[in-house]
C-alpha cells in the first residue's frame, strides 16, 4: 500500500502531466489506418476473445488494434476531464489498487492457461465536478477525482480501497470483454465517421476517429455489458482480497451523486439501481456458493 503522511489532500503541489502527448500525430494516423482497414473487414467473421474464449463480432479488430485506437483517443478524452490529476498520492493509490486487481486477473487467467494481452493503465482525471469512470478499448481506465472523493479516501482505509477496487474492477471487465470494440463494430461508429468525412468532402482523419471513440465510450454501455462487467468486478475483487459487497456501496454512492446530473458511465445502465444491486448479490452467491472468504478487506 502506498504510504504518505498527508495522504489525501485535495490540492497537492502541481506537477506536469504524467504522460507525454508526443507521438500523438503518429497515433492518430495509425488510428485512421486501422479504422479504414476495419471498414473493409467490417463483415469479417467473428473473433474469439483471447480471455473469455467467446466468439465476438469486433469488426476484424485485433487486440493490438484496440490498444492503438484506445491510445489514439485518450488525449482528447483526458482533456475533456481537465487533464490528468496532479494529486500524485491519489494517483499512486489508483495505480496500487489497479495493480492488485491485475495481479488477481493474471492468476485467474494462468489457471485457465491464458494470459492478459492488454497493457492496462489507470488514470486519475483532474475533473472534480463530474462523477465518472470509464475505460477505452485496449486497457486505458479512467476515474475522475469527483468520483474518487465520493469513495471517501479519508475514511477507513479498507472501505475506501475496496470501493475503488469495485470501480476499477468493473472497468477492467469492459476491456477484457471487448465491449468498446463490439460497439464500434456494430457500425454506428465506423459509418458515422465515414459519413461525416464524406459530407465534409475530406478523408477520414485520426482526430475524427479519436473523437468518435471518445463519445461512444461516454455514451455508456448496454444493460448486458454492464452486468457482464459487474461479474468481472465481483470476481476480481474477491481474488484481489476485497469484499465484493463494496461494489454495492459504489452503487449507492453513484445513485446519490448522479441525481440530477449527467449519469456516469458505470451507472448509465438500464437495470434500475435496485435491480442492479440484486444482480450483484446474485453473482456473489453464484460465484461463491460456500460463502465469501472471511479475510476480505472491506
Ligand atoms: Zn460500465
Amino acid at each position: 500500500m502506498p504510504s504518505s503522511s498527508q495522504f489525501f489532500r485535495r490540492n497537492s503541489p502541481s506537477r506536469q502531466g504524467r504522460r507525454s502527448s508526443g507521438g500523438l500525430k503518429l497515433r492518430l494516423m495509425i488510428a485512421a489506418a486501422i479504422v479504414l482497414f476495419s471498414l473493409f473487414t467490417y463483415f469479417a467473421s467473428s473473433h474469439v476473445n483471447p480471455i473469455t474464449g467467446e466468439k465476438q463480432r469486433v469488426g476484424g479488430l485485433t487486440t493490438e488494434q484496440e490498444v492503438q485506437l484506445g491510445l489514439a483517443s485518450m488525449p482528447q478524452l483526458v482533456r475533456q476531464f481537465e487533464g490528468q490529476s496532479r494529486n500524485e498520492s491519489a494517483q499512486r493509490y489508483v495505480d496500487y489498487v489497479g495493480a492488485r486487481l491485475l495481479n488477481a486477473l493474471q492468476n485467474r487467467l494462468a489457471d485457465r492457461g491464458t494470459r492478459n494481452p492488454y497493457p492496462f493503465e489507470f488514470h486519475l482525471l483532474a475533473d472534480d465536478d463530474t462523477v465518472n469512470a470509464f475505460a477505452l478499448p485496449g486497457g486505458q481506465v479512467f476515474i475522475t477525482e469527483a468520483l474518487f472523493w465520493q469513495l471517501e479516501p479519508n475514511g477507513p482505509r479498507g472501505r475506501f480501497e475496496s470501493r475503488l477496487a469495485g470501480v476499477l474492477g468493473h472497468e477492467i471487465g469492459h476491456v477484457i470483454e471487448r465491449h468498446g470494440a463490439q460497439r464500434m463494430a456494430k457500425g454506428n461508429l465506423i459509418q458515422g465517421i465515414a459519413g461525416a468525412a464524406g459530407a465534409a468532402g475530406s478523408e477520414v482523419s485520426g482526430a475524427q476517429i479519436a473523437s468518435a471513440i471518445g463519445s461512444l465510450i461516454l455514451k455508456g454501455n448496454s444493460r448486458e455489458h454492464e452486468l457482464e462487467s459487474d461479474r468481472w468486478g465481483v470476481e476480481l475483487m474477491v481474488y484481489a482480497g476485497y469484499d465484493p459487497r463494496s461494489l454495492l456501496d459504489v452503487m449507492d454512492i453513484l445513485e446519490k451523486s448522479s441525481a440530477g446530473s449527467a449519469t456516469p458511465e458505470i451507472f448509465r445502465t438500464h437495470p434500475k439501481p435496485a435491480n442492479r444491486r440484486l444482480y450483484i448479490e446474485k453473482i456473489i452467491k453464484e460465484k461463491f456458493p460456500d460463502g465469501l472468504p472471511t479475510d476480505l478487506v472491506r
